[in-house]
């Protein structure tokens, strides 16, 4: 069995390779042989944890397995990170367990390659301006991932705390692009891509506050409850996500299916998109909105790399098991 631990990750596996990684197994997902299998997520009643597993099988790549972990966040006070995660691989022909690899930074890359993705295939080829939404942990490899996916000459950014800010003008002006706290009218008024990612459980941006032909990536909402737009803006948006069953139970879709504004057969696949079936984006008045819900075959693609980058450069940690 070979271990690949937390520390290591960052020297093994790049954005790009995540980025090509988590667009491959989209692409096998609306193809039908990669699938997600039921999320199990359970409050702990200890710790204030929540726990849970998301876990699945790529027949193409035959990464099958899982990623274990959830939110402690008594965390903080112990220097650790308040989310943890943990992926285990399988071999597909045995059972045996092949990997254990640390979660907490390939989380971070995974879900930032979902949203940079939908960039990729759904964004306007003349976006210039990105708006972000939300300045936590994850924001920052957001942006460098989205940063990439176009020639954008301007982040405009907005966040519940202001001072937080400060993350994404480091990312940004690293990058070499302008960066601009504003309010939300003047965010949705400028960006013609806005990424989310929140922990908020109310619409932050509404319908009105957003342009014809933006691109939108909702990325923070990946619990029952939680919401980061009005869902009016959902059901004005041609939408797409990684998986439909989760889009419309806990990602963003789930408030407009629930008020009946959007059907799950409204919703498509964005590896429909990647594989060339479903054309995307049909017009540069459209408004299209990229539902990630976050499926455990993106953690599987990814500590795949993390693994294969470990045996070739002979840093992987083999134990009998
Ligand atoms: P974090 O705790 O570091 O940051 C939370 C962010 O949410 C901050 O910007 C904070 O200001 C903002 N926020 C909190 N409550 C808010 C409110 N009521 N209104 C507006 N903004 C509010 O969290 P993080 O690690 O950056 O994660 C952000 C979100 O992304 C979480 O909800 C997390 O569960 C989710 N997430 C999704 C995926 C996925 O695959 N879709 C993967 C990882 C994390």
């Amino acid at each position: 069995m070979i271990i690949v631990p937390e520390h290591a990750i960052a020297g093994l596996v790049s954005a790009s390779d995540c980025l090509e990684a988590v667009e491959q197994v989209f692409a096998a997902m609306a193809r039908r042989s990669a699938r997600n299998f039921p999320v199990i997520r359970e409050a702990l009643g200890h710790a204030d944890a929540l726990y849970g597993f998301k876990s699945g099988f790529d027949r193409e790549s035959l990464a099958l397995g899982l990623k274990s972990g959830g939110f402690w966040p008594g965390n903080i006070s112990r220097g650790l990170t308040n989310h943890q995660s943990t992926v285990f691989l399988f071999d597909a022909d045995t059972g045996a367990c092949r990997a254990v690899v640390g979660g907490n930074l390939l989380t971070a890359l995974r879900t930032a390659a979902a949203s940079a993705i939908s960039i990729k295939h759904l964004a306007r080829p003349d976006a210039r301006v990105l708006g972000m939404i939300g300045a936590g942990h994850q924001s920052s490899f957001q942006l460098r991932a989205a940063l990439a996916q176009r020639h954008f000459e301007k982040v405009v950014g907005w966040n519940l705390h202001q001072p937080d800010l400060a993350r994404l003008n480091a990312v940004a002006t690293e990058l070499g692009v302008p960066f601009e706290a504003v309010d939300l009218d003047r965010l949705g008024a400028e960006a013609d891509v806005i990424i989310t990612i929140t922990s908020s459980f109310d619409p932050i941006l509404m319908a009105a506050q957003v342009r014809p032909g933006t691109h939108l990536a909702c990325m923070g909402t990946d619990t029952a409850g939680k919401q980061e737009v009005e869902p009016a803006l959902v059901a004005a948006a041609t939408v797409f996500t990684d998986e439909i069953t989760q889009s419309i139970t806990l990602g963003e879709a789930q408030h407009a299916a629930a008020q009946g504004l959007l059907a799950a057969a409204q919703i498509t696949e964005l590896g429909a998109v990647i594989n060339g079936t479903h054309p995307g984006r049909t017009s540069a008045q459209e408004i299209t909105l990229f539902d990630g819900t976050g499926v455990g075959l993106q953690d599987l693609a990814v500590a795949s790399v993390a693994v294969d980058r470990a045996l070739d450069k002979g840093v992987a940690i083999t134990v009998d098991f």
